[in-house]
């Protein structure tokens, strides 16, 4: 192997061959690393350079230079150039295991976005920290992620899933499912989760769907006396596809100091909220991020322009914690 590469903290390490990526060699040698698009668009690898250097083919979409430069790496897209210690970030959560659970429930929420809800039969409760994904498979045994957009409850999960013109899931597959039909379903699964140690102020940004893990996040924090205040933006194109109004109205006075914010890029004359996209929302309210955490879900172009953005405006890369809804390889 030309190089080697060690686990900060533990005794594992593992090599990797020339040209090859961190995760490519990591998954060879048996090494579960966080992953999920394994095309650097969704931020689920990033792992940090304790030592040593890495190179990429293209910039990835989901490394803001910030966090490039801070010595963060996607791993999915980084290839040695040396020998490396890279610090993995931990979740206290078992490995992910795939089960069968039985669909119970498929239902409009807006226009576009189906709520898919799943239960495992044996009662067994679904194992997730709030913020993680799971992957669906198709029955040809490919499979899609989909963030769990309730807090871990006995054994329920809910799912909301955007429909893709032409997706071979959120569109010919859902189109068919039913209550009743059996999903297998590996879980759980990524980085993205709520971080309670950091105690900042939280700062919420999502597009579209990328609200599923967030609300999970928020939902496990409701009544908590140690909830820093909360500031939730949601952008969507027009208030028709805000589908959670009444939710999220229900959680006020139950998270600490909650402001929501809904931001429209295409609403019609009618609205008189926020006009625009969320991340310039959150520029126009905080003249700084310093002093906050920031959470980022949806759109990897929105992720990858707020990145930016919030870093000029004193964000830490330390705790700005992001999932971009990429596509998916297919695999
Ligand atoms: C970690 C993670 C969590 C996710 N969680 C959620 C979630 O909770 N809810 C949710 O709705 N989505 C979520 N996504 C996105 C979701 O996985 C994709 O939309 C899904 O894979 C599309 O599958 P498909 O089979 O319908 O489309 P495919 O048949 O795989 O793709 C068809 C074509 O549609 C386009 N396409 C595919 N996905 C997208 C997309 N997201 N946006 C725009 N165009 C696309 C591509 O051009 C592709 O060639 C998540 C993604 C990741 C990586």
């Amino acid at each position: 192997m030309a190089y080697r590469i060690t686990l900060a903290g533990e005794d594992r390490a593992f090599g990797a061959a020339p040209g090859e990526t961190v995760l490519a060699a990591a998954t060879r040698a048996g090494v579960r690393l966080p992953y999920s698009c394994t095309l650097g668009n969704c931020g689920s690898c990033r792992v940090h350079l304790a030592e040593g250097a890495v190179t990429y083919d293209g910039e990835p979409l989901a490394l803001s230079a910030d966090e490039k430069a801070q010595g963060f790496a996607l791993a999915c897209q980084a290839r040695p150039l040396g020998d490396l210690v890279i610090e993995v970030p931990r979740s206290e959560v078992p490995e992910p295991s795939r089960q069968m659970a039985l669909v119970t429930d498929v239902s409009p929420l807006a226009a576009s976005v189906t709520r898919v809800a799943l239960v495992l039969p044996e009662l067994d409760p679904f194992v997730y920290l709030p913020g993680q994904h799971a992957n669906l498979f198709l029955p040809d045994g490919t499979h899609r992620s989909f963030s769990m957009a309730s807090a871990p409850s006995g054994n329920e999960a809910d799912f909301h899933i955007r429909r893709i013109p032409g997706g071979r899931f959120t569109d010919a597959f859902l189109a068919n499912l039913q209550p009743g039909d059996m999903l297998e379903i590996e879980l759980p699964l990524g980085a993205f989760r709520f971080h309670a140690e950091d105690y900042r102020e939280l700062v919420f940004a999502a597009t579209g769907t990328g609200i599923a893990p967030i609300k999970a996040m928020l939902e496990a924090l409701l009544d908590d006396p140690d909830c820093p205040p909360v500031s939730l933006y949601w952008g969507m194109r027009t208030a028709q596809e805000l589908y959670l109004g009444e939710t999220i109205a229900g959680w006020a006075g139950r998270l600490y100091e909650f402001r929501y914010v809904p931001v429209l890029s295409r609403p019609d004359a009618s609205w008189a909220g926020r006009r625009g996209h969320v991340q310039e929302a959150v520029l126009e309210d905080f003249p700084s991020l310093a002093e906050h955490s920031v959470y980022l879900c949806g759109s990897p172009t929105m992720i990858a322009q707020a990145k930016a953005a919030f870093a000029a405006r004193g964000a830490s890369p330390l705790h700005l914690y992001a999932d971009g809804f990429s596509f998916q390889s297919g695999a």
